[in-house]
């Protein structure tokens, strides 16, 4: 620690705190769950003694209901998910990921929870919460794939739309869809707001997303366009040999029944994988460059800064040897997707490096020297 500078300092303070925050937070659990265990319920059919979410409320200035989730949760944490626990006391997950293996294991048998968080946490915390999220929903219905697909049975029954008004002049009209239509239809109000653009528009991409669904709605827009959407599917799954799940664009992963309905949909475009999650539609040695493109979008799927979840739609393919004159064997391996922003982040900010030893592997060296290796979600989670 003798030549470090303000900066390693400072980031590795940070760094520290926060794993301290999940010792406390995981310390904190076993408490709860401790205090609960010396108050046990009273009566039958009562989850938790009479008075004891009220104490925990008084001691942390907290409403009853929050005291008896947090309660609830924390029995729950001890009790379900002990590997979930001491990662989070070792701060290689936070709190919120811990939050998110509870949401996702609940309907899950005690043994299939366990499996589902010894699957996930030896895939390591995940670039961001979203993808750790995903990851547990991939496992989840790996383990139980009815389950998971009696809960999108049910999700299917919720469908409506509803209004929420506000009180200065506008309002909001959301529609709870499956997760294929949304997607679908989002795409649809995009292109078609790109196109009504008129020359001196001076309505933003938003707005005009906004005017082209009140004008399809109240039938003053004629244009019928296809949606583009990606479903990537197992060829087992796809011929019905078993249930593993797929992945829609943008949304993540998706029950074999849902894969397959979708698949079945002609306006969507279907990729197939191989048990391994390969794509088996695009051969890596026959590439046009759009070939090569989109193969590379559908392998990195957002941009591959740690921590930005831009995906795929608005991300440029980003290279190091772009520039070169030189025409060379291009490679998977020299292309990455990037956001606008991060392209241009690397090439104002300095002292960051970048290298790509594997096609969907990009390693990041911080300028204060925090080495992150980036793995583009696979589509198939390699086996345990
Ligand atoms: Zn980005």
């Amino acid at each position: 620690m003798t030549n470090t500078t303000p900066d390693i300092r400072a980031i590795a303070a940070v760094h520290e705190a926060e794993k301290q925050q999940g010792r406390w937070a995981a310390a904190q659990i076993r408490d709860l769950a401790k205090f609960a265990g010396c108050r046990p319920p009273g009566r039958p059919g009562i989850k938790l003694a009479d008075g004891a979410p009220e104490e925990v409320a008084a001691t942390l200035h907290m409403s009853i209901r929050v005291a008896t989730n947090r309660i609830l949760e924390a029995d729950y944490i001890v009790r379900r998910l002990p590997a979930t626990l001491i990662a989070l006391e070792e701060g290689t997950i936070d709190i919120a990921r811990v939050r998110a293996t509870c949401q996702i294991t609940k309907p899950l048998s005690d043994e299939d929870a366990r499996r589902v968080e010894e699957a996930v946490l030896a895939q390591g915390p995940h670039a961001t919460y979203q993808e750790y999220r995903r990851a547990l929903r991939r496992q989840a219905m790996k383990v139980d794939p009815e389950a998971a697909e009696r809960k999108r049975k049910q999700r299917e029954e919720q469908r409506d739309v509803v209004t929420r008004k506000s009180e200065d002049g506008s309002g909001k009209l959301v529609a709870t869809m499956l997760a294929g239509e949304v997607e679908a239809a989002y795409n649809v109000l995009n292109h078609l707001a790109y196109r009504a653009r008129t020359p001196n528009d001076t309505r933003t991409l938003a707005q005009r997303r906004a005017d082209v669904l009140v004008d399809l709605v109240l039938g003053r827009n004629r244009e019928r366009v296809q949606a583009n959407i990606n479903v990537t599917v197992p060829l087992s799954t796809l011929i019905g040999l078993n249930d593993k799940p797929g992945e829609l664009s943008e949304y993540g992963p998706i029950t074999a029944e849902q894969c397959r309905e979708l698949a079945r949909n002609g306006a969507l475009r279907r990729l197939v994988t191989d048990d391994f999650g390969h794509l088996l539609d695009v051969s890596p040695y026959r590439y046009a460059a759009q070939g090569l493109a989109n193969r590379i979008r559908m392998r990195d799927r957002k941009c591959r800064q740690p921590g930005c979840p831009v995906s795929e739609r608005r991300c440029e393919i980003h290279t190091k040897s772009e520039g070169t004159g030189r025409r060379q064997r291009r490679r998977e391996r020299d292309y990455r997707l990037m956001c606008k922003r991060h392209r241009l982040m690397h090439e104002r900010a300095k002292g960051w490096i970048l290298a790509q030893p594997e096609p969907d592997r990009v390693v990041f060296v911080t300028p204060t020297a925090q080495v992150r290796q980036v793995v583009a979600e696979r589509f198939e989670e390699p086996a345990a």
